[in-house]
């Protein structure tokens, strides 16, 4: 072989493998799976147009009691990333998907698993031995904290991170993607501190114990729940007490939580002279409702309307 030769067929077979290499191999997105759409809405945030992400659950479903589908099984095979809320509040359905899922990458201690609640600030954390006792579903503090605005900047602060250690080429994207995501979140926020000012201090009961984080940081008073512990359903004697309660302490508005059944709530309201609201937790839980600013747009706007009418 000459020379010329050997170098024509370098040549060729460098063409050959640039020209038959798929133009999508060379920056492959992200496959990211969340199990809720509140944190495919922050990944989607800070991860742009170089992640794929999709929630499993659906926005208007209970996080806690998700039926798992065959189709979870496929999408959690093809991922690179799993990110969960954490705090069990996945425990009833996520563990035994992961497993079957024969994915190493997204297995609890491989790198591909992410569990959010390491960032965020936690409430209600149990005093003393931790457990499950009587059905308690927040053994480990409450794992609805993505209610508030700055656990979700801390949230999409991590993702970023995350998204940064696996892609290190697309670091300076994601981390300009976060910065604007920072800038304009701080803004909305302060638009939805100055709408809920005049509220401060209003006191409401919720069906579940979704709210605490919301509450804290909108400064609403929560003094009741319809459930007698997150995830008992409610009793009699304990709906007796909650009507008295917010008959002394005059409260008007009772949350729920769109997957709860209205029967208590409403007996409830009829009893107090109260108003029931239903209220999506997260992203998707009505269909205006398509991304983290917009789930606080809406609940806000709700809650607004509900003091207004029973002041
Ligand atoms: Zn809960």
């Amino acid at each position: 072989m000459t020379l010329s030769k050997s170098f024509c067929l370098a040549v060729a077979g460098f063409y050959s493998v640039v020209l038959f290499l798929p133009p999508s191999a060379a920056a492959k997105n992200l496959k990211v799976i969340t199990t809720l759409t509140d944190l495919a809405s922050l990944t989607q945030e800070v991860g742009g147009d170089k992640v794929d992400v999709e929630a499993l659950a659906k926005g208007y479903q209970d996080p806690h009691f998700v039926d798992p589908k065959p189709s979870f099984l496929l999408k959690l095979r093809h991922a690179d990333l799993l990110i969960s809320v954490g705090l069990e509040l996945e425990i009833g359905w996520l563990p035994p998907l992961i497993t079957q899922s024969g994915n190493g990458n997204i297995q609890p201690a491989a790198a591909g698993y992410l569990d959010a609640s390491q960032f965020a600030e936690i409430l209600e954390i149990p005093q003393g031995s931790v457990t499950r006792a009587e059905g308690d579903v927040h053994p480990l503090g409450n794992p609805h904290y993505w209610l508030d605005p700055e656990n979700g900047l801390r949230i999409a602060k991590g993702i970023a991170d995350k998204l940064s250690e696996m892609r290190s080429g697309d670091a300076a994207y994601f981390a300009q993607r976060y910065s604007d995501f920072e800038q304009r979140l701080k803004q909305a926020d302060q638009r939805w501190l100055a709408e809920m000012k005049p509220y401060e201090g209003r006191k409401i009961v919720t069906y579940h114990r979704s709210w605490p984080n919301f509450a804290e940081h909108f400064h609403l008073n929560v003094v009741g729940y319809v459930e007698p512990r997150p995830g008992i359903p409610p009793s009699p004697q304990h709906t007796v007490e909650l009507i008295q309660q917010m008959k002394r302490d005059n409260v008007k508005v009772i949350v729920v939580e769109p997957y709860f059944d209205l029967k208590t709530p409403n007996a409830v309201a009829r009893e107090t002279g109260g108003q029931v609201l239903v209220l999506p937790p997260s992203v998707g839980g009505e269909k205006e409702i398509t991304d983290y600013f917009k789930l606080f747009d809406y609940d806000i706007s709700k809650l607004k309307q509900a003091f207004d009418a029973t002041h």
